[in-house]
């Protein structure tokens, strides 16, 4: 089974419009669609209708949504407004919004299901603490997300899916996981969605590593059997980084 990898940067509440423009037009320039990964940005609401507009090869992605379609739920997007605006995938359940916004396996699951009916796919995150990596518990941590945030999907849903296992230790720390623990950690994700679903789901599901993922360590993640892409804050912000990235894996 060949997977097409995705390389996704993810912008967090940074940039104004003038910067994605900046950002999009310095990229798209640079891709020529021929490459071997799907290359995206993730970026915050204010600044995605730029993005929409000026991106050609580039994949659109917000950072969140939510799972009603409308409603009283003040400051929230929906699923329908990322669709009218071109969207095509969303970042759900990433660490900052699971530690400082509550964001629950069950509220993950509920927007993944949603996001698919629109047909945007979600990226959706999962990755232990570092206490919890020190205890020990990462196997479970990862089995116990996946099973709670993949509730209610069907295995057609979850062939499409992309999954990142981000290491919170990992992130914005530049204490990146090394290819032994990323690749045995991803590896795990793919053999719990066997387990929760069959072999084809496995074998079809896009697995990124995300942590402190650079232009100098990307390739040797890509090397990896199981790691099918990145997600990669900090690295994704300048252009020049975003190029050299591109670089080391089309
Ligand atoms: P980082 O962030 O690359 O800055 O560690 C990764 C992420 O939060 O997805």
């Amino acid at each position: 089974m060949s997977r097409k990898p995705i390389i996704v940067g993810n912008w967090k509440m940074n940039k104004l419009n003038s910067e994605a423009l900046e950002f999009m037009q310095g990229i798209e320039a640079h891709l020529t669609g021929e490459e071997k990964a799907d290359y995206g940005i993730a970026a915050p609401f204010t600044c995605v209708e730029t993005c929409v507009k000026n991106a050609k090869h580039l994949i659109v992605a917000t950072q969140n949504c939510n799972e009603k379609d409308s409603g009283a739920y003040t400051g929230e997007v929906s699923v329908p407004m990322l669709e009218e605006i071109g969207v095509t995938y969303c970042i759900i359940g990433h660490s900052e919004r699971r530690t400082y916004y509550n964001e629950t396996n069950e509220a993950c699951a509920l927007k993944c299901k949603r996001l698919f009916a629109s047909n945007i796919t979600p990226i959706l995150c999962i990755g232990e603490t570092e206490a919890e990596y020190d205890a020990g518990e990462t196997a479970n941590v990862i089995k116990t997300q996946l099973k709670g945030s993949l509730e209610g999907l069907d295995a057609s849903e979850v062939s499409r899916l992309v999954i990142a296992y981000e290491p919170i230790w990992a992130i914005g720390t530049g204490k990146s996981a090394d290819q032994t623990i990323a690749e045995d950690c991803c590896k795990l994700v793919r053999d719990t969605v066997k387990d929760l679903y069959d072999e084809d789901t496995a074998s079809k599901v896009r697995v990124q590593y995300g942590g402190s993922v650079k232009p100098n360590n990307i390739a040797e993640y890509m090397a990896c059997e199981d790691i099918d892409g990145a997600l990669i804050g900090g690295a994704s912000l300048k252009v020049d980084s975003f190029i050299e990235i591109i670089d080391a894996t089309k």
